[in-house]
């Protein structure tokens, strides 16, 4: 039976996850932005698209077996469910924040029974209540940077990522309540029934990231060279050398190297005599 994976439909966290399947090698066939759901058919994979903050519920009831969601969606929705693997995208916080003239500066300013508009009531509720302060939250479903301008709240609690929109409001960020980004979860359920192909999925989308993070380089070097080349690129188990037909002075050097590392590795190897140095985008790499 097919395994049911939950995508974001929309918002922020949508393309990224969507760009994850596709490297990964899922099939979402020729029209999925058209459709709610679409099957991987090689994959046996169906692949659901659903509002972020409906995933967690969707995979604590069982509905589905994994889903791409926020860490922040995933703690207020308060379900049990199980993160495999961050994302490395989609970062950001969760935050008080205050009016720049209303002179709270951290926690302590922040007077009794203060009202606060929030789309976070269950994570703001916890958070005041760990820091003794009782306050009254004003559930809203978005543009809580208005509220204290409107006079519906005195401070706010909403996710910031640059802090330039709260800056633009003017607001101040008093206090920080989490750190977020996007996540793969599962639950222990799903993890029993299908755990080998949730396993294959999860692998899948590392072994994009880390090859977006990693080049494939090539160079013919002089095999005088050839240890002070290996100890500069030790690669995944050190590189793989091969000898170039008709030609006894040179050997080809093939290696992985991390993206950030390729300016030196290049220009060491130059230096070193090498030739026809060449760099290569990896689609996936399985360590
Ligand atoms: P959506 O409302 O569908 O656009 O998705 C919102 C989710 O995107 C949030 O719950 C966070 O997990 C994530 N996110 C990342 N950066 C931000 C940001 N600056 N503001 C709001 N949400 C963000």
């Amino acid at each position: 039976m097919a395994i049911k994976m939950a995508v974001p439909n929309k918002g922020r966290l949508n393309e990224r996850a969507v760009e994850l399947l596709l490297k990964s090698g899922i099939d979402l066939g020729e029209d999925w932005g058209r459709k709610l759901y679409v099957t991987a058919k090689d994959q046996n994979i169906e692949i659901m698209f659903i509002r972020a903050q409906d995933i967690p519920a969707f995979i604590a009831t069982g509905a589905i077996d994994i889903g791409i969601t926020g860490e922040d969606l995933a703690a207020e929705s308060g379900y049990k469910i199980k993160k495999l693997m961050d994302l490395e995208f989609g970062a950001c916080r969760l935050s008080v924040a205050a009016p720049e003239s209303s002179g709270i500066k951290n926690i302590d300013d922040i007077p009794n029974g203060a009202k606060v508009a929030t789309s976070f009531p269950n994570l703001t509720k916890k958070f005041f209540k760990s820091k003794g302060k009782e306050i009254s939250v004003i559930e809203i479903s978005g543009a809580a940077e208005i509220m204290p301008y409107l006079g519906i709240s005195d401070l706010i609690v909403d996710l910031v990522a640059s802090g330039s929109t709260l800056k633009m409001n003017r607001l101040a960020e008093i206090s920080k309540i989490m750190d977020s980004q996007a996540a793969i979860y599962s639950s222990d359920a799903a993890l029993k029934k299908n755990g080998a192909e949730i396993d294959d999925v999860v692998a899948s989308i590392k072994s994009v990231m880390t090859a977006e993070d990693r080049k494939y380089l090539m160079a013919d070097v002089p095999k005088s060279k050839l240890e002070q080349v290996e100890k500069l690129l030790p690669g995944i188990g050190g590189p793989t050398v091969l000898n170039i037909a008709g030609n006894d002075k040179m050997v080809a050097v093939h290696v992985v190297v991390r993206s950030r590392d390729v300016y030196k590795a290049v220009n060491d190897l130059k230096r070193l005599g090498a030739k026809g140095i060449l760099t290569l985008s990896i689609e996936r790499l399985v360590e």
